[in-house]
């Protein structure tokens, strides 16, 4: 029986980042993903200067820093525009050695991650894990292929759940969740701007919008910046 070190679950970015890491330790990894290629809807959009650091740390710094740009703040502002808070980031380094708030696009990270993983990583998309069993040593991933409709196992030393919000890890070793009561009901919308925002918020380095995060705290409406195109979600 062929045992795989390590069945990394969830090709995002904490699986993709994950499995990097692993390999530049020469920890060999089969990463498995439900989708066949990036999913292509918008998701997150920033990450702070500890994240930066560990995508550094992956060898990835100089390509984030081509798809991202620092953040100059967060606005919170009324129905009327009026501002209820703000507080202000700016490109200079943090403790980290990064801006501490960087803008960019998931999807664009997602194959930047993917591009860039080491020959002893292997990514299989379109199979769905569907149990994590624990046999004696080894933890054995089932998993379907989706255009198939196949069922194949993999034996791993190690299975890492990075399969997100709804993740069959979690629910196979029996961890919950404690429910906080958060009841606020959320739209995320993706819009066409200018590329120049109002107020006094400096121009970035890049010459893209200085990317504030502009929230209405009515009717919960967001927007942030994606990439150069000026779209904001
Ligand atoms: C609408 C929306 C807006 C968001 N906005 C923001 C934002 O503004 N800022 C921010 O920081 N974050 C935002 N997020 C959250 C952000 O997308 C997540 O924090 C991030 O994707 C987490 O990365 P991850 O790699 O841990 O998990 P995911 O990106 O969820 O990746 C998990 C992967 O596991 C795969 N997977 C799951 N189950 C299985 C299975 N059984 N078999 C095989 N594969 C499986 C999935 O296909 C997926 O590729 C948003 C999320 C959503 C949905």
């Amino acid at each position: 029986m062929s045992v795989v070190p390590v069945v990394v679950i969830g090709a995002g970015p904490t699986g993709l980042t994950a499995a990097t890491l692993l390999a530049r330790h020469g920890v060999e990894c089969l990463v498995l993903d439900r989708w066949e290629s990036v999913y292509p809807q918008p998701r997150a959009v920033h990450l702070d200067d500890e994240i930066y650091r560990v995508l550094a740390r992956a060898g990835l710094g100089e390509q984030f820093a081509s798809i991202s740009w620092p953040c100059y703040g967060l606005r919170l502002v009324d129905s009327d525009m009026r501002v209820l808070a703000e507080f202000r980031r700016g490109s200079a380094r943090g403790r980290h050695g990064y801006p501490e708030a960087n803008m960019f696009d998931q999807p664009e990270l997602e194959r930047l991650l993917r591009a860039n993983l080491p020959s002893t990583v292997t990514l299989r998309g379109n199979a769905e894990v569907t149990a994590i069993v624990q046999d004696a040593g080894t933890v054995r991933v089932e998993f379907t292929d989706r255009t198939t409709g196949a069922r194949s196992s993999v034996h791993a030393r190690y299975v890492l759940g990075c399969d997100g919000a709804n993740s069959l890890a979690r629910a196979s070793i029996g961890a919950t969740m404690r429910d906080l009561g958060f009841a606020q009901r959320w739209l995320v919308v993706d819009v066409a701007t200018r590329p120049t925002c109002p107020g006094n918020w400096p121009a970035s380095s890049t010459g893209r919008c200085p990317s504030p995060h502009w929230t209405r705290t009515r009717p919960n409406a967001r927007r942030t910046p994606e990439p150069s195109s000026g779209r904001r979600s």
